[in-house]
């Protein structure tokens, strides 16, 4: 199978300190946001999408707003508010007024996902990926099952040896923590690390995937 610019990328998320699939849907969206927040507002395609769809769902909504970008908000938000005074116009018409969409930032986010799925699961045999992989920090847990169904039957047995010890040392950091913090332990009390006391942050994110993760 040919070696696209995508499974390079692909590889390069290996890298990051987290989940590398998180790593690599949260920069598409980062880019997304930064792309419409400074063409958007001129990009008519985006803006006759932007208006069937009323914006976006309520959390890429504030998603949008935490950018702080006022004049770019503003001249995206005039039109949907011009829509929503047509539909009081409409409203005997029997029409479909005050319908909001499938959220574009969301779509986008699937279609991102379903590559990068599509991709790892092509080239998981390849022996590059195979150990890049094993020095990454593995999949969160919503990451790994997505992988894990679409490889159906065909799951190399490293990847689950390694996704399985990843979850296990979340387990046993937890439980050391809380030793941590329990004084019946006298001396065997462990001394932590400023980011050995920040486990259950990890635990959580390993758990639920980056923030908006569905
Ligand atoms: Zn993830
Ligand atoms: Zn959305």
């Amino acid at each position: 199978m040919e070696k696209h610019n995508l499974y390079f990328r692909v590889l390069e998320s290996f890298d990051s300190k987290n989940c590398p699939f998180c790593y690599f849907v949260e920069s598409a969206i980062e880019k997304y946001f930064n792309d419409i927040l400074y063409e958007g507002v001129n990009d008519f395609g985006f803006i006759k999408k932007f208006r069937e769809t009323r914006g976006f769902c309520n959390f890429h909504s504030y998603k949008l707003l935490s950018y702080k970008n006022a004049i770019s908000i503003a001249s995206l938000y005039i039109y949907l508010f011009k829509d929503i005074l047509s539909d009081f116009e409409n409203l005997n018409k029997r029409k479909n007024n005050f319908k909001k969409n499938n959220c574009q930032a969301c779509n986008f986010i699937d279609y991102t996902e379903k590559m990068y799925i599509s991709t790892f699961v092509n080239f998981i045999n390849e022996k590059e990926v195979e150990e890049k992989f094993l020095k990454s920090n593995g999949f969160c847990v919503p990451h790994f099952i997505n992988i894990l169904e679409s490889l159906g039957k065909k799951v190399p047995e490293w990847f689950i040896d390694f996704q399985y010890k990843k979850f296990e040392n979340i387990f046993f950091d937890l439980k050391r923590y809380l030793d941590s913090k329990n004084v019946s332990l006298k001396e065997k009390v462990p001394k932590l690390t400023y980011e050995e006391e920040l486990i259950y942050q990890k635990a959580l994110k390993i758990l639920s995937g980056y923030q908006g993760k569905k």
